[in-house]
């Protein structure tokens, strides 16, 4: 019922009861939940998000073959505007108070950063909850001076970790032409402290990612060319399409796919050597610890 009322309320589409039965998942109920937590448009301005946030949900209440495997073993949370507020009177960053509520998430407050607050608190709950587990939060942003889809994780001691929080923002570069791996980066800012992103990263166990997924306002770069394609809302919301068929991959799900059916392929048309975005020096290290490949640092 709340993600149903939050899609109600935030997107204005009104998703049929059999839509949103195909989105609860078949699991019994003593086995683990894989959870996905996915949030967008925090920031008011950044509308691209919502284009990514609809194609992300309006792949996974689909009919496609991926999408129904991916109903039956992993349960989807999604928040597709965690500022309306700030959405409703047209600001660019705050919140109707005044807030850039990606800076709040250590400690939302009920009256002034409401919906932050709630989210957290489920999401806290979940982290509780030892039927769940809660493996990924993905926090949809758009970017103002950079190009393609890329993300932002975190930066942990432990090589291992950094090499698992790397899986997914790969197997994405070579699901969606216009995600590129080479512009994803891991840092720990200081003024990034209060962003989900970095507080869940915190707060989650080891075993869990937190990404920010950024896409840029303007346009991506393909391999064949030279010349930068601008993005469209089609093209944004397939960015969401990819990233959701992105967790077959990554759960090693693939092996159900009926290969017979038609339309049960993943999409392989797309899929470049990874590196064309540029440099892949995917290990560059700056004095700060931070890993990134390009110079510009996020806005988000
Ligand atoms: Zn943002």
């Amino acid at each position: 019922m709340h993600l149903k009322a939050t899609i109600h309320c935030s997107l204005g589409i009104v998703y049929t009861d059999k839509a949103l039965q195909r989105m609860s998942v078949h699991l019994s109920p003593d086995r683990e939940k894989k959870v996905v937590f996915l949030t967008a448009r925090v920031h008011p301005g950044e509308s691209p998000a919502s284009f990514i946030c609809q194609g992300f949900i309006d792949f996974l209440v689909s009919e496609h073959p991926v999408a129904q495997i991916l109903r039956d073993h992993v349960v989807f949370k999604v928040v597709p505007m965690l500022n309306p507020d700030g959405v409703y009177l047209g600001n660019y960053r705050c919140s109707l108070m005044g807030f850039d509520l990606n800076r709040h998430w250590q400690e939302p407050s009920p009256w002034a950063h409401p919906t932050l607050h709630a989210v957290k608190q489920l999401i806290v709950q979940m982290n509780q909850d030892p039927k769940v587990s809660l493996e990924f939060y993905i926090d949809v942003h758009a970017h103002s001076t950079m190009m393609n889809g890329f993300m932002y994780g975190n930066v942990f001691e432990e090589e291992e970790r950094v090499q698992r929080q790397a899986v997914f923002p790969r197997l994405l570069c070579h699901n969606a032409p216009d995600f590129s791996f080479s512009s994803t980066s891991f840092n720990k800012d200081v003024v990034k402290a209060g962003t989900g992103r970095r507080f869940l990263g915190g707060l989650l166990d080891d075993t869990s990612y937190c990404y920010t997924l950024e896409v840029s306002f303007y346009s991506y770069m393909m391999a064949a060319s030279s010349a930068p394609v601008p993005y469209t809302e089609e093209t944004y919301m397939k960015l969401g399409r990819n990233v959701a068929r992105t967790f077959l991959d990554y759960y090693r799900l693939n092996n159900l796919l009926d290969d017979n059916k038609p339309g049960s392929h993943i999409n392989s048309l797309n899929i470049l050597p990874s590196g064309r975005h540029g440099n892949n020096n995917s290990n560059g290290k700056n004095q700060d610890g931070e890993r990134k490949l390009h110079g510009v640092r996020g806005d988000c």
